[in-house]
């Protein structure tokens, strides 16, 4: 895996980890102290009417499955940033040879080749 290649891909996942973190911000508190990327949606108030309530309750719900959603993102931007680091970045996990450049430029935190990706989805 060439050099540069690499460092484009590490400014790629930090730049994508910087505006998901910031998304996450606007309606999660961080869990300081976990060791994997962790944020809790915080509830917000509208008011005590029966459909305010409901609006609590129907928002609260979708910045949930945003908040689960985009911490997925981040704690795969993390390993893949750790696999950067340890040297390992672009090598499938199964087979063990190089991910196709294009597959990683369209998905950096891909961890396997397009091969095994699709033996794995035929399996299922
Ligand atoms: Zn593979």
């Amino acid at each position: 895996m060439n050099k540069a290649f690499i460092e484009e891909m590490a400014t790629r996942l930090q730049s994508e980890r910087e505006s998901l973190t910031k998304e996450l911000s606007s309606f999660t508190v961080k869990d300081s102290k976990a060791k994997v990327a962790d944020y809790t949606t915080k509830f917000e108030e509208y008011g005590d009417d029966e459909d305010e309530n409901a609006s609590e309750v129907a928002d609260y719900s979708n910045k949930l499955s945003l908040e689960s959603a985009l911490e997925k993102e981040v704690r795969d931007i993390d390993s893949a940033i750790i696999r950067i680091k340890e040297g390992s970045y672009g090598i499938c996990k199964y087979c063990n040879t190089e991910i196709n450049e294009d597959r990683l430029r369209a998905r950096p935190t891909s961890t396997s080749c397009i091969a095994c990706k699709k033996t794995l989805t035929q399996e299922v």
